[in-house]
């Protein structure tokens, strides 16, 4: 059996913790596995690198940027490799570059492009333990690139995909986390949430695209179009965790799986635009030259022949954002733009909404009788996601859960 294991930042927070993940890897390949570690930077590395940079010009440039960035994880797989070797196990600490992990040049949020699973293959057959550098990645000039926060799931997720093809006798993904699975709400924000035994790969990637951190949304989509069996759990016990999995007939029963929060975005207003053919054209493209990713959209009703334009930004490009839209005004497009930073995001999530209607009814009336405003709603299939104040945004998913009743035992 092949296992891709990828160990999160706090499993390898500390020397004990790494300590303690060599012991979790090392019996994983007694019992005759072939092992593949994918590690993070050690728990709160990534932020400081970040915070170094910024104390050091406010703009870091993003290719120095990712250069900087993606040293935690050298850190880490070395670590890692020491701790195995020292314990008599084969194990190789392998870089972006050796892995030959090719992405495009988007610096900071870059997209695999192929990862070279013949090197991987070799050490493998080596009988080596491969200990691979989550999150970094390499262009076609040979220049390093990073994968966006949480990448290391994704990395983990494709090298799983890569080595699938030559896998005869069964693979997983597992990644180890901080909490023992996937719950049905941030067990972070909300105490009584239910631990999943198994979710599809839609839902995930609903309520990873949505804010909940706990698997980086690209990772799923791997997960969802190599059909790799992904398994979260723990890297403290052995509980036995969240298996994302294909759907299956009998999920529709279940209505609504899980609730996220995100209060990653901002809300932009651009006001009075003219309402003709084009307009939201002339709003969205120089956003999308610019690299940012427009989510909920929301245009007012037409009056006299304006109207106005709504919709979110991830938080970090708000004031990019708005600097490019006040040059609509200043070419007189619009007469002003206004935004809020301090708005959230929450979103019920499940595929039985396919076949239930008023899921989008009972979750305006439960957020009504708590007196939260809603200001912006969207929807998807099996998604339904509303904007309110950042200060309302714990009460919202605590009201939700109970609605919904996710913290009864199934
Ligand atoms: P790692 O460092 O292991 O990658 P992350 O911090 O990225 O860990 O992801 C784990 C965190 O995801 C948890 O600590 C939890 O706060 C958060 N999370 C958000 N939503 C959920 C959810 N539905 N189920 C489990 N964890 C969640
Ligand atoms: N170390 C990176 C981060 O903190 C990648 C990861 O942990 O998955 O975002
Ligand atoms: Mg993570």
């Amino acid at each position: 059996m092949l296992l891709v294991q990828k160990f999160g930042g706090t499993s390898v927070g500390t020397i004990e913790r790494i300590s303690n993940v060599a012991r979790r890897v090392a019996e994983a390949k007694s019992k005759g596995n072939d092992v593949v570690v994918v590690a993070s930077a050690m728990a709160g590395e990534t932020n400081r690198l970040i915070d170094l940079a910024k104390s050091c010009v406010t703009e870091p440039d993003p290719r120095e940027l990712d250069v900087l960035i993606s040293t935690g994880e050298q850190v880490s797989t070395a670590l890692l490799a020491m701790k195995l070797t020292s314990m008599g196990y084969k194990a190789r600490s392998l870089q972006n570059h050796q892995v030959r992990l090719v992405t495009d040049s988007t610096f900071t949020k870059a997209h695999i492009k192929r990862i070279d699973a013949q090197k991987l293959r070799n050490v493998l057959k080596d009988g080596s333990i491969a200990i691979v550098a989550g999150f970094q990645g390499i262009d076609e000039q040979g220049d390093i690139t990073t994968l966006g926060r949480g990448g290391s799931d994704t990395t983990a997720v494709a090298i799983a995909a890569a080595l699938k093809p030559y896998v005869k006798s069964g693979l997983v993904c597992e990644i180890y986390t901080d909490v023992d699975g996937v719950y049905t709400a941030d067990p972070n924000i909300v105490p009584q949430a239910k631990k999943l035994k198994r979710i599809t790969f839609e839902e995930m990637f609903e309520l990873a695209s949505s804010g909940a951190k706990v698997l980086q949304t690209r990772s799923v989509l791997f997960g969802m179009k190599f059909d790799i069996p992904i398994h979260v759990r723990s890297s403290f016990n052995d509980s036995e965790g969240t298996m994302v999995v294909s759907e299956t007939n009998d999920m529709e029963s279940v209505v609504v799986t899980g609730i996220s929060q995100d209060k990653n975005e901002a809300k932009i207003t651009v006001l009075h635009v003219s309402d003709r053919p084009g307009i939201a054209h002339s709003i969205f493209a120089p956003l999308a030259e610019a690299e940012i990713i427009v989510d909920m959209i929301i245009q007012s009703a037409s009056s006299q022949g304006f109207t106005d334009m709504s919709f979110t930004v991830p938080r970090g490009d708000y004031k990019r954002a708005m600097q490019i839209l006040q040059e609509l005004v200043n070419q007189k497009k619009a007469t002003y733009v206004t935004g809020d930073e301090k708005i959230a995001k929450v979103s019920v999530v499940g595929v039985g909404m396919r076949t239930h209607s008023g899921v989008a009814a009972k979750m305006f009336k439960a957020l009504a009788d708590a007196k939260i405003n809603i200001q912006m709603i969207s929807t998807s299939e099996i998604k339904v996601s509303v904007v309110v104040n950042e200060s309302d945004m714990k009460k919202a998913v605590e009201v939700l859960h109970k609605e919904f009743e996710l913290g009864i035992e199934r």
